[in-house]
């Protein structure tokens, strides 16, 4: 017998972009007295509380939450375990940031010890704060990925992440070389991608620290492997985009170069994209390519304030991440807020739930994973959120007056934090 179980609250989950459709109410569903049914898993039937609580399988355990929202689970399309421990490090812009903060760190990592202790710190904190799929950089060493990979599977996640490749221009204990890159890579293909809910994600640090060489790799890689992502970071910020110049005279800029080995594609991420010419963005747009925003490492390392309505004309599928540790912390809903303040300052302000759609459906889009999470779509795998709108003496007295969905949601995301995740839900069960 597979065992059902029906959780009753305010239920919300997003079938498109709020942004785009034309009639606005079409993109999402929201019931008020709403109730979500899970069978093995999966998500079994969504919809208001007496159509779905009419027709229950018997021996359905029910689960009442009045006054709490269920959501699915927050998608993180850019962060770096290993980075946790210089979250916060003040006073510098992206290179001197890498050079005296994160290399230091990443070095850490060759210990296998190390890297599960922090790994599982990393994923209990990722629970917390209700995000229940990432996609995340290891470090050069093959060990902080197996490592990562061990605890996610452990705890039954669905997370892509992979090991850096980093052959110059940084210290040379954090160096690889184009070989020594590509065979790492590949057992580490060999041993966890597509093993229960994990995949693995080509990972050139940036274009700076690769050689034309190992990025020819990197594109060998992903040719030579069904269903791999290929994660790295683009055009951040103004001195590394001159950087990036000066190291591949040949290209026409930062985006022709990732192009000219290989490496873009409906399955290839781009972190941050705040600095794109036109032809960039057209490039990126016929390419099916995706972008992580992440508006509050943009906004802590001074990067730049990120054009999400060209991603949307481009149709580049774009979802939030949190970068830490260049962002500040690992809550999306934190992020959400990052993402409608750097909007207001672009004067192209977005609504509560697009914010909502980004860190759930659109994150799902940006990953190509919309067939399995991102929303309460029947079929899907059961990750989900328990929120709670009253979760501080703050929260409670403000959400208390909120007469809108709109209005609920905005409070949530500039006023909550990971207090508001009252519960975690991976594949049906309490994590
Ligand atoms: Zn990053």
């Amino acid at each position: 017998m597979s065992k059902s179980v029906v959780w009753r609250a305010s239920v919300l989950h997003f079938l498109a972009d709020p942004s785009q459709q034309s009639s606005y109410g079409e993109a999402w569903e929201f019931f008020e007295d709403g109730a979500l049914l899970i069978e093995d898993g999966h998500i079994k039937n969504c919809g208001p509380s007496d159509q779905v609580m009419n027709n229950l399988p018997s021996g359905t355990e029910i689960k009442n939450l009045p006054g709490k929202l269920l959501v699915p689970g927050f998608i993180d399309t850019h962060v770096h375990y290993p980075q946790l421990e210089v979250l916060a490090g003040c006073g510098v812009q992206l290179l001197d940031w890498l050079n005296q903060y994160t290399f230091p760190a990443e070095k850490k990592f060759s210990d296998p010890e190390y890297a599960s202790e922090v790994a599982r710190f990393f994923l209990d904190q990722c629970i917390s704060h209700g995000t229940t799929t990432a996609l995340v950089f290891g470090t050069v060493a093959p060990q902080s990925v197996d490592a990562f990979f061990s605890e996610a599977h452990q705890r039954n996640l669905r997370m892509i992440a992979g090991k850096v490749m980093m052959d110059r221009n940084a210290p040379d204990y954090l160096l690889d070389t184009p070989e020594n890159s590509y065979k790492d890579s590949k057992a580490l293909i060999n041993r966890w991608h597509d093993k229960g809910r994990l995949s693995y994600a080509v990972t050139p640090r940036f274009a700076p620290t690769s050689s034309s060489e190992q990025l020819k790799l990197a594109g060998q890689l992903l040719r030579e492997h069904d269903g791999l992502y290929l994660h790295t970071h683009l055009s951040e910020n103004p001195k590394e985009i001159d950087w990036v110049q000066e190291l591949f005279p040949d290209s026409k800029h930062y985006v022709d170069v990732y192009d000219q080995h290989g490496l873009l594609g409906p399955r290839s991420v781009f972190a941050h994209s705040v600095h794109l010419c036109d032809h960039s963005w057209q490039r990126m747009g016929s390419s099916g390519s995706s972008i992580a925003y992440c508006p509050g490492s943009n906004l802590f390392l001074g990067s730049g304030l990120f054009n999400l309505n060209k991603a949307k004309a481009h149709g580049i599928p774009t979802g939030l991440g949190t970068d830490v540790g260049g962002g500040t912390s690992l809550c999306l809903l934190n992020t959400m807020k990052d993402a409608y303040q750097v909007s207001q300052l672009r004067e192209e302000t977005i609504s509560p739930l697009q914010a909502f759609y980004l860190a759930t459906l659109g994150g799902a889009r940006a990953l190509h994973l919309e067939d399995k999470i991102g929303s309460f779509r029947k079929g899907n795998e059961a990750d989900f959120l328990v929120l709670n709108p009253a979760a501080t003496p703050m929260l409670e007295f403000r959400t208390k007056t909120t007469k809108t969905l709109e209005e609920l949601l905005g409070v949530l995301m500039v006023m909550g934090d990971d207090r508001v995740i009252e519960k975690t839900i991976i594949m049906g069960q309490e994590a």
